[in-house]
This record gives C-alpha cells, structure tokens and sequence, in this order.
C-alpha cells in the first residue's frame, strides 16, 4: 500500500521560493497551482499531496497530524509551540531579520514602552531579555504605521532590504533573530513514515546544498 505524505505549504513568496526546492527534490504539483482555487493538489509523487495555507496554520496542521510535514518562516515558528514539532533542516530561503523599528531619529521613551507587533512571543522575550517594561498592542499586518499615529513607541517586524521602514520614515533598531524558511515535521508521522519522510528530507538537504553553490 503506498503511503500517504501530506505536505503543507506557505502561500506567497514563500511558495515561490519553495517550488523549485521540491522540483529539484523530484515533487511537483500534478497541475499549476497558480491557475487553480484549490488548496489541496495531487504531485507527481504517488500519495505525496501538498496543501497551500497561510504561514501562520502551517505549525497548526503539523502539530495535530493532519500535515505530516510543513514549510513555514522562523518568524511564524518562533509564534507557535514546538510541542510534537521537529525542524530537521533549514530551506535557507526567504531570509530576513526580526526586527525592532522606531521613527527614524527618534529615542525610544525611558518609561514603559507601547510595542505594535503580529510576533507577540518573539518580541515579549526580547524585551524581558534586555529588561524593558512594554505593553504589546497586537496586529495583524501594517505594523510600520502604528509609530506614525502614536498607537506604539516600537514596532517589532520583519525586515529584508529595510525599504518599508525607510519609506515610512523609521528605523531599524534591534534584531532579534535571524530567519528563514524551515521544513518542519510532524513528530509521530516521522516514527510512523520515517522511510518516506527522511528520504524527503535527505533529497531536500542535497537541494539546499546545491543552490547555496550556484548562488
Ligand atoms: P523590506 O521592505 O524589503 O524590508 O521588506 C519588509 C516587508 O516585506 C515586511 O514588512 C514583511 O511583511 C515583508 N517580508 C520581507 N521578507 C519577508 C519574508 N522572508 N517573510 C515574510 N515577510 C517578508
């Protein structure tokens, strides 16, 4: 009986960033996944099926077994418990940096500080880290305005070329981590389809491994 892998991947430029990994793996979608609505598709692989989710449910599937495996960013992993989560290799793809951000030429105040973020965990251990006192205002996207309007002295938010925050007249103050793209598996269907999956993983490392060399 052939063995069913499912594998769910990150929308957006993640994916796109993604597809030619897995091609170079020997997976490709049975069908263009930019021309269809589905969000389940059928590969080239027998019983090998690839989901399209948004990155913050990748660990969410994962972790409860309805993926077996998942590609999600650091920042999304950093958000989410690892409980019944490995994180076997590093996709070295969309890198950038968790970052905190204010106005530019501005100094954060000696007080309490507000923080506007979508990473509340990543950016609550930072500052407990460096000992500052902050109150998180939590959002879901646009965080560079929330400095403009006075809803936050900080932001904490991913940067790449820094061209967003330049553009909204702030600046990059503090990384906190490091982040890219990871493959992530799911700890029981690794014991219970470990042929399949670490053959996987192994044909992913060699795929890393050989566009690290021509890039
Ligand atoms: P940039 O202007 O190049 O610094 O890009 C910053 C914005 O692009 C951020 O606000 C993010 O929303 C998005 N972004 C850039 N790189 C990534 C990534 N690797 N993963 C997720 N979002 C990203």
């Amino acid at each position: 009986m052939t063995v069913q892998i499912t594998i769910a991947l990150t929308k957006g430029r993640i994916l796109q960033e993604t597809l030619p990994l897995l091609k170079a793996a020997g997976l490709e979608p049975a069908e263009d996944l930019s021309k269809s609505r589905k969000l389940i598709f059928p590969t080239n692989c027998e019983g090998v099926s690839l989901l399209l989710l948004r990155g913050v449910d990748v660990p969410t599937y994962v972790q409860h077994g309805a993926a077996d495996i998942g590609v999600a960013g650091k920042d999304t992993l950093l958000e989410h418990s690892s409980n019944g989560i490995y994180e076997p290799l590093d996709l070295d793809i969309a890198r950038c940096r968790l970052m905190t951000a204010g106005i530019k030429g501005g100094e954060p105040p000696r007080g309490r500080m507000k923080v506007a973020t979508k990473f509340v965990q990543s950016a609550k251990k930072h500052y407990a880290s460096i000992g500052r006192q902050v109150d998180i205002i939590k959002l879901y996207g646009a965080m560079e305005l929330a400095p403009l309007m006075n809803l936050a002295d900080e932001i904490v938010d991913i940067v790449d070329s820094g061209n967003t925050l330049k553009a909204n007249g702030l600046e990059a103050r503090e990384t906190i981590a490091q982040i890219s793209t990871r493959l992530i598996v799911n700890k029981a269907a690794m014991k219970m389809k470990y042929a399949p999956i670490h053959d996987l993983i192994e044909k992913l490392a060699v795929a890393v491994a050989q566009t690290k060399q021509t890039s």
